[in-house]
């Protein structure tokens, strides 16, 4: 089945991911602008982290035979090290300095006493015992030292990663540009919603869920004004979009009114996926146009469309990112036994969930009609049957993908 006609999910997704680069990088400040945006570049340590001994509590800060381990020390207080105000002298035996969570430990300094074990007197203070807990003294480079690779290319730049950027110093990075996406639902049956539909006619359904769920996904998506089943109105309306992926949803089979395929091959497509051994979905098919464009078709029927979006769609957008392309897969326990696959690997609607002793299981929705909407929106995962898979009782272990749900 590695043929062009009908490939399997591995080998159609393989093909349409060596077509998908990413744009040349660009320069974004360390910023909300750099969320979910993929490093170009690694991030690497120009600079120790803490850049100095650092101290861990408020205290005195004394040196290696400064302190007693039986008895109270008395010593006397030569100055205070404060945040982002420093000791500037040595620290010497017999001698503290007044220190703070945070402050460059002196020269000499080997312990933090915490204030609690402490009593000052003017310029001298009284140190309990030495506390055997530790030094109370974050060394420096502790967190990372310069050269250090903080982060490496293809990573995705998240609040935590991008603390840590910003903990490097670096008011910006290289990242790719969010790859353009362009969505476009065919059919003479389509109404936007909020409109008037006549009595055989349905809402746009696909267009709405594809541009909410690849501007999650992380690129730049516009849905384009839905097109009827009209060869010239379809081209006309891919033939102007300035993206680097064009959606569409519907027209993708061969019937008499299926017109995504006819129409691209008026703007020159090169045939690239023609039909997946897919359930649902085996319409879905992918082509890069003479101008470099990529076009993925997936089939109208809203499961379909959904389902091949995370099995295709996904990946293409995290390799037009510059991100390693998922599906991100699981295991799951099936909470119920499962009859034998056909041979079209099989993504059931699912839901999941944990038992009390920390097995997740994943459920299929009783009803896998490729046409529900409803199924969809109450689906937690994709529940994945092999091409040919036997049937299989409850508590097997299930390949999934999780929906990105909150
Ligand atoms: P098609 O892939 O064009 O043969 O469409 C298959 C089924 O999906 C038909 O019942 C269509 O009415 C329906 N459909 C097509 N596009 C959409 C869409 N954008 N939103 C909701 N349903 C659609
Ligand atoms: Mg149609």
């Amino acid at each position: 089945m590695s043929s062009r006609k009908l490939m399997t999910v591995e080998a159609a997704r393989a093909a349409m991911l060596a077509h998908a680069r990413p744009r040349a990088a660009i320069p974004v400040k360390v910023g909300v602008e750099a969320l979910d945006r993929v490093l170009a570049e690694p991030v690497t340590a120009t600079r120790d982290q803490p850049p100095f001994d650092a101290a861990a509590m408020d205290g005195y800060t004394v040196t290696a035979s400064g302190l007693s381990d039986t008895a109270s020390t008395t010593l006397r207080v030569i100055g205070e090290s404060a945040a982002g105000h420093g000791f500037a002298g040595l620290l010497n035996d017999g001698e503290a300095v007044r220190i703070f969570t945070g402050a460059p430990c002196p020269p000499g300094a080997a312990f933090v006493v915490p204030q609690e074990l402490a009593a000052r007197d003017g310029d001298q203070v009284t140190l309990k015992p030495r506390d055997q807990s530790g030094s109370y003294i974050r060394p420096r480079g502790a967190d990372f030292r310069s050269g250090d690779v903080l982060l490496a290319a293809g990573v995705r730049l998240d609040p935590w990663r991008l603390s840590l950027c910003a903990a490097a110093g670096r008011g910006d990075v290289l990242v790719r540009p969010r790859p353009r996406l362009a969505i476009l639902s065919t059919g003479d049956e389509l109404v936007e919603a909020g409109a008037s539909p006549k009595p055989d006619q349905i809402f746009d359904s696909g267009s709405p869920a594809l541009t909410a769920l690849t501007t999650v996904w992380g690129a730049d998506a516009v849905r384009l004004r839905p097109a009827g089943d009209d060869v010239a109105a379809i081209a006309a309306a891919v033939e102007k979009a300035e993206v680097e992926l064009i959606v569409m949803i519907g027209g993708a089979s061969v019937g008499d009114h299926d017109l995504a395929k006819p129409a691209l091959a008026r703007l020159g497509l090169e045939l690239v996926v023609e039909s997946v051994a897919v359930r649902p979905g085996k319409p879905t098919w992918f082509g890069v146009l003479p101008d470099g464009r990529l076009v993925l078709g997936l089939p109208g029927n809203p499961a379909s469309a959904l389902v091949c979006a995370e099995l295709f769609l996904l990946p293409l957008i995290d390799a037009l990112s510059g991100a390693a392309p998922g599906p991100n897969l699981i295991a799951a326990r099936l909470a119920s036994p499962l009859p034998a696959n056909g041979p079209r690997e099989h993504w059931m609607r699912a839901t999941l969930a944990h038992s009390l002793d920390g097995v997740m299981t994943a459920e299929p929705l009783k009803d896998q009609d490729s046409s529900l909407v409803t199924v969809f929106a109450a689906a937690d995962a994709l529940l994945m049957r092999a091409a040919n898979a036997p049937a299989v009782v409850a508590g097997e272990v299930a390949t999934v993908l999780p929906l990105m749900r909150r």
